[in-house]
């Protein structure tokens, strides 16, 4: 089913990422992941896209895999590092595959890659690529705090909007960890007729290695709250991850009083954390959704 299906039909939806294994050897493992997760009834469950396509075969699997389970798959694709030739086999893949919906993204640039010709420069070329080579629902990324490589946040929204009007029908944030941020970047967004359903993405942060690692790549504030978090229970694993289950599961419940479309969980491959918070939600989360009567 297309996503943007499921966002019409529902007032708001609960989805849940994972990530391919490195090597196809290891494909079983996260097959149990996966079947874990479907478990949990996610309105759809994302597979990420190795930076480098490295995990391309994986990916598709994955994502076919999910949809077998009888849930919804999203599959995310880069361009980055790739030729037109490569992108075109992906969405050939995709097709064959029987995936209906691709999260569109440009990936991360290598430091020396830079200033190297790329046949796609931003993700709208692959969005406008995508939909001249089939019929997908096409998600993409967005950024409540800006993208760490633009120069403002006015910038960004501008990017933004061109990138949804090449044919964009959902949004999914980058993670983050303050909810005003979220909702200023919702006004500023409506202000720039950027009126498409954004589904919220929280990172349940359980370990204090993941901590710094996320906020690094994705540019992510923390703030006072959560650093004194991080700095009371970063050495006791499993305080860690009581207290990182609980700070995501008050920013969901904030969020959703306040009416978002959807929340993303960047699930990390941990069923048990994405489990957690469902529970700590059972009034709040229907048996199969959000209910937000
Ligand atoms: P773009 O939308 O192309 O934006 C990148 C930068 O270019 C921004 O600073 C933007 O303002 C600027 N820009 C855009 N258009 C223009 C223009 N016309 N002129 C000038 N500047 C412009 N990475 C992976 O490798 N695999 C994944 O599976 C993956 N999944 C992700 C899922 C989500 C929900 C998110 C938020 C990120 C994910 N990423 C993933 C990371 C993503 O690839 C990086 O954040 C990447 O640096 C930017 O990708 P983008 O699609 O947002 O790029």
């Amino acid at each position: 089913m297309k996503i943007k299906e499921i966002i019409t039909a529902n007032q708001a939806i609960f989805s849940c990422e994972i990530f391919p294994p490195k090597s196809y050897m290891n494909i079983d493992k996260t097959k149990a992941v996966a079947k874990e997760i479907c478990g949990l009834n996610p309105d759809f469950v994302s597979v990420t896209y190795g930076a480098g396509g490295g995990t391309s075969q994986q990916t598709v699997e994955m994502a076919q895999y999910i949809n077998q389970l009888g849930s919804t798959a999203l599959a995310h694709l880069t361009c980055a590092s790739s030729n037109r030739q490569e992108v075109q086999a992906a969405i050939e893949k995709l097709k064959e595959y029987g995936i209906e919906n691709v999260l569109a993204l440009r990936g991360d640039i290598l430091e020396e890659n830079r200033d190297k010709p790329r046949d796609f420069t931003y993700a709208s070329d692959l969005i406008t690529e995508i939909k001249r080579h089939g019929d997908f629902c096409i998600g993409a990324a967005c950024y409540p705090e800006g993208h760490v490589e633009c120069d403002s946040m006015e910038q960004d929204l501008i990017h933004l909007k061109a990138k949804i009007d090449c044919g964009v029908d959902f949004l999914t944030t980058q993670m983050f960890f303050d909810n005003t941020a979220f909702y200023s970047f919702m006004f500023r967004a409506l202000k720039k007729g950027i009126d498409l359903p954004i589904l919220a993405g929280i990172m349940p942060m359980t370990n204090s290695a993941q901590i710094v690692r996320s906020c690094k790549l994705s540019g992510a504030t923390l703030p006072t709250r959560f650093r004194r978090i991080a700095d009371k229970f970063g050495d006791n694993p499993e305080a860690m991850k009581q207290a990182g289950i609980a700070y995501a599961t008050e920013q969901i419940i904030d969020l959703i009083a306040n009416g978002v479309k959807g929340i993303h969980l960047y699930t990390m491959n941990k069923p048990d954390v994405a489990a957690s918070i469902l529970s700590n939600l059972s009034c709040i989360v229907g048996a199969d959704r959000i209910c937000m009567k």
